[in-house]
């Protein structure tokens, strides 16, 4: 066996050594380097912005919905009733990159990035929560939902 062969520990292919890059968890081929880059990227953006795929968020929406369906409905909360809201608020990736956009450009460094963006998902979802106690209706709630949303991008646009 050439010795100046080595394994990638991703597809295993046998390519010079000098081309496998070192991880943390075994030495890579340039793709499976920008593979596991990109599987990194979201992890991060699941586990640490809280990122979550709309498929994800939506299962858990109609898990919610079923388990209310168990729960008893009070009398008197109608509101709630009708409140039947197809309206599912979140940030959009296209959304998130730009806000990640806005931060790069501000000089910002990625870990405060993502605290940051941390940041203004809770700030708007806490919004959204907050609107709903105060019983908005749903066109009310994605208004003002834009137009913190719009707020967020000019105040750190400067
Ligand atoms: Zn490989």
């Amino acid at each position: 066996m050439d010795r100046k062969l080595g394994n990638c520990d991703g597809c295993k292919k046998e390519i010079k050594k000098k081309h496998l890059k070192k991880l943390n968890s075994g030495r890579f081929c340039d793709k499976c380097c920008s593979k596991k880059r990109l599987e990194h990227r979201e992890y991060l953006k699941r586990e640490i912005l809280h990122i979550r795929k709309r498929s994800d968020i939506l299962k858990e929406y109609e898990e919610r919905k079923k388990r209310e369906g168990l729960v008893p409905k009070i009398a008197g909360s109608k509101s709630r009733i009708k409140g039947k809201s197809k309206l599912f608020l979140y940030l959009t990736k296209l959304e998130k990159d730009f806000l990640w956009k806005k931060y790069i450009q501000m000089g910002m460094n990625p870990i405060n990035i993502y605290e940051r963006i941390k940041y203004d998902v809770n700030f708007l979802q806490e919004l959204v929560s907050k609107l709903r106690d105060e019983r908005k209706t749903d066109e009310e709630i994605n208004k003002t939902f834009k137009e913190e949303f719009a707020k967020l991008i000019m105040e750190n646009g400067q």
